[in-house]
């Protein structure tokens, strides 16, 4: 049967490299003998913004939730819309309402990237931040008080349930068991926030009984990003909540290079709802429309998409085809993020010629 994925290509750049994430997603399909069924949707853009009035059509919830995975782009383009209506009326409702709470995004120097940090070489970076994507620090609860008077108090609480930290915890484990080294990495702040992180460090000794093979440790946030920088090598998972996880899963991936690389998802892994794949970098409004943007980030969201719908094979070969492409450094097919004369598409159908075997 065929796996059927909306496409949402969103603003500026994303209209750019959608084309290049399908080309490589069809490239491996065809290898891999998989049934895979493109929809194409408008909505979810600044231009459906100013045609509409809003970034989604009323009934977008009962259009999209049949699908087997949602493919993203990029959104926003401030000169048009503001961000906060950008944002909060697309991505922002796909992963509330779909329920996707984990945000997964694979931190990997790939062979040819220059690192911001001195002397690391592809495969001295290779792990995974995993995070809590729908509750913790950034809930909506609190307010006010004493308004525009200098007695001003502002109040925002943070929430944790057992529930979701429970499921977080979970997946990070059982991805940390399908890894080579086995380790998980708990980003904690337990000893200034004392009753919410202290609650997550117990989930995570908790959870860590089911998993005697797993090798764990945790860090205070602070240290923890300073270890990001001086030693990437020391992770393979590592799971934060909301806060935690988001300031993470930027320093990651900018640890690996440019931003026109990095790829995540959005999952809800029990499959109820679909799953988003997106490119961690925005519209760049700077670059759009000049058909230079990098397509990798875009065409490796693509293989997290093929490896969360059950193909890993495949979605290991699109990763190689990458690595394969960025080894061989040709200047005419790399763009210029990336240190070459190329285009989007160039760099793309690059990817998917080696895919096409
Ligand atoms: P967000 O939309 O998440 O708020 P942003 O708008 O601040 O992010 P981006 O749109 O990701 O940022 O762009 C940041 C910088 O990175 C810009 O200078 C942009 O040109 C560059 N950039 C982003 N994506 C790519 C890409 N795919 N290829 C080359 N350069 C890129
Ligand atoms: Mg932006």
């Amino acid at each position: 049967m065929a796996h059927t994925i909306a496409v949402i290509a969103g603003d500026g750049i994303g209209t750019e490299v959608m084309p290049e994430g399908i080309r490589a997603l069809e490239a491996a399909a065809k290898r891999f003998n998989i049934d895979l069924e493109f929809s194409v949707f408008e909505f979810g853009s600044c231009d459906y913004y100013l045609e509409h009035g809003k970034m989604l059509p009323d009934d977008w919830f009962e259009q999209l939730k049949d699908f087997d995975a949602l493919f993203y782009g990029a959104v926003g383009w401030p000169e048009k819309v503001p961000d906060h209506i950008s944002l909060w009326g697309s991505l922002l409702q796909f992963r509330r309402q779909f329920d996707q709470y984990i945000n997964l995004r694979p931190c990997k120097l790939m062979p040819g990237i220059k690192s911001p940090l001195a002397g690391r070489e592809a495969g001295d970076i290779d792990f995974y931040v995993v995070r809590e994507n729908t509750e913790g620090e950034y809930s909506s609860v609190g307010g006010k008080m004493f308004e525009g008077t200098d007695r001003e108090v502002v109040i925002q609480e943070t929430i944790m349930t057992r529930t979701g930290v429970d499921r977080v915890l979970k997946y990070a484990f059982e991805l940390a068991q399908t890894r080579p080294r086995k380790k998980l990495t708990s980003a904690t702040k337990s000893n200034g926030i004392s009753i919410t992180m202290p609650y997550w460090d117990e989930r995570v000794v908790e959870m860590s009984k089911g998993y005697p093979e797993i090798a764990v440790d945790k860090f205070h946030i602070d240290i923890l990003t300073a270890n990001f920088v001086l030693h990437p090598d020391w992770f393979d998972v590592v799971v934060g909540s909301n806060l935690f996880g988001d300031i993470l899963s930027d320093l990651g991936p900018a640890c690996t290079g440019t931003i026109g690389i990095a790829p995540s998802a959005n999952i809800n892994p029990e499959g109820k709802f679909p799953s988003l794949f997106e490119p961690v970098h925005g519209s760049a409004p700077d670059i759009a429309g000049k058909g230079v943007a990098n397509p990798i980030g875009q065409i490796w969201s693509g293989a997290m998409m093929l490896e969360h719908l059950g193909y890993k094979e495949a979605a290991d070969a699109i990763v190689t085809a990458i690595e394969e492409v960025l080894s061989e450094g040709d200047s005419q097919v790399l763009t210029r993020d990336v240190g070459g004369q190329g285009t989007t598409a160039s760099l793309g159908r690059a990817i998917a010629d080696k895919l096409a075997v």
